[in-house]
């Protein structure tokens, strides 16, 4: 199976650009999320590679073919729709086997693959069911076995599960998951939904005003993130304002000297940056416990959520807000208006840049 690549792709719809530059290698048999808010592009970008759209500049290469111009039925992609588009008036098995049938494939294979791609979806015996009949959750599966029928080269979704309630979606994610894993194909998932992402790819491309932000596994990206839009994006941080401190591999925050692991390259003394720490990184200190050499910040608990599971202390810090998160046993017994300390391990500092 070939790689896909992307390189200097733009789109223009007259004075929108859609999609501003954008290069990316996908590796064959990953799972690929395009990740961004509303309006970043990334339905126009998966639409491009589909061939539904063609772009303004770039070329699309799959492997050494360049497929740029190739119309979407000799792409060898298979697609779902968050609107599925199942044909009401056919049976399950009918709508899977659509592609077969209009390529005139022996109707023995077909009824075959139709029965294989039932089992693929946990849908054994249904084919004969009007897909009128089924539930949210099985027209998934059915639009899903529909778009595999033909082995597609590319698998291509754009936010496939949004109608679903959230339950049964996060079910959907990882059954996804195992049947792209199974299956080894290349699949790009579009979604807004960062834990949708986190969740199901091998890769998460973080899309914003028609650019690439970052590309990374999840975990690369959520603790080493590109910039301060990634960081906001992925899971939640505390960011504060700071500057590059003169002393080697610190900075500056409210008049508090913090050591940091790494800082980006080529920042200069006095350049203004901003810090981001996860709030599960974050220690809570109370009366005379140690901070281990840690930096702190002052503060007074303005709020405490506790659901059982996870404790959330919101803390004023010198007019911020930092919170702290942890299981009830790492979190000290706190009370709104309680005075603490908030301590920053040095590794878990991230400067940001820009
Ligand atoms: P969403 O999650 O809301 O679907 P998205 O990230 O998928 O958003 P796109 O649908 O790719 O974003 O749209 C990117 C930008 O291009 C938006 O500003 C959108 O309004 C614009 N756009 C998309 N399709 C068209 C079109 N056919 N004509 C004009 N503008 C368009």
């Amino acid at each position: 199976m070939p790689d896909l690549h992307l390189t200097g792709i733009v789109k223009h719809y007259g004075s929108v650009v859609a999609v501003d530059h954008v290069d990316l290698h996908l590796p064959a048999g990953k799972f690929v999320c395009f990740l961004g808010p509303s309006g970043c592009g990334k339905t126009t970008l998966l639409r491009m590679i589909a061939g539904l759209e063609a772009p303004t500049k770039g070329r699309i290469k799959l492997g050494e073919e360049d497929i740029t111009d190739r119309p979407t039925h000799r792409r060898g992609v298979g697609m779902v729709f968050q609107s599925l588009a199942l044909f009401p008036h056919l049976t399950v098995g009918e709508n899977i086997a659509y592609g077969m049938r209009i390529r005139n494939a022996p109707k023995a294979d077909t009824e075959r693959r139709v029965e294989e791609l039932l089992q693929l979806v946990h849908l054994p015996g249904l084919g004969s069911r009007n897909v009128s009949q089924l539930s949210g959750g099985q027209r998934q599966r059915v639009a899903i076995a529909r778009a595999l029928a033909l082995d597609p080269a590319l698998f291509l979704l754009d936010e496939p599960l949004s109608a679903l309630d959230a339950k049964l979606r996060e079910a959907m994610q990882v059954e996804l998951r195992l049947l792209q894993r199974r299956l080894g194909v290349t699949t790009i998932l579009v979604t807004h939904d960062q834990r949708e992402a986190m969740t199901t790819a091998d890769l998460i491309a973080v899309m914003a005003h028609g650019r690439v932000q970052q590309i990374g596994s999840p975990l690369e990206i959520y603790r080493n993130p590109a910039n301060t839009f990634v960081a906001d994006f992925i899971g939640s941080t505390n960011m504060l304002p700071a500057s590059i401190a003169e002393r080697p591999g610190a900075v500056w925050v409210d008049g508090v000297v913090f050591p940091v692991a790494k800082l980006p390259a080529g920042v200069a003394p006095g350049r203004e940056v901003t810090l981001s720490v996860r709030p599960e990184e974050l220690h809570l200190l109370t009366g005379d416990m140690d901070q281990r050499g840690e930096a702190v910040l002052t503060g007074t608990v303005s709020f405490v959520r506790d659901v059982g599971q996870s404790v959330e202390v919101f803390v004023e810090c010198g007019g911020r807000s930092v919170t702290v998160v942890g299981s009830p046993k790492e979190v000290p017994p706190v009370k709104a208006g309680d005075a603490v300390r908030v301590a920053f391990p040095a590794e878990a500092c991230v400067v940001l840049a820009q």
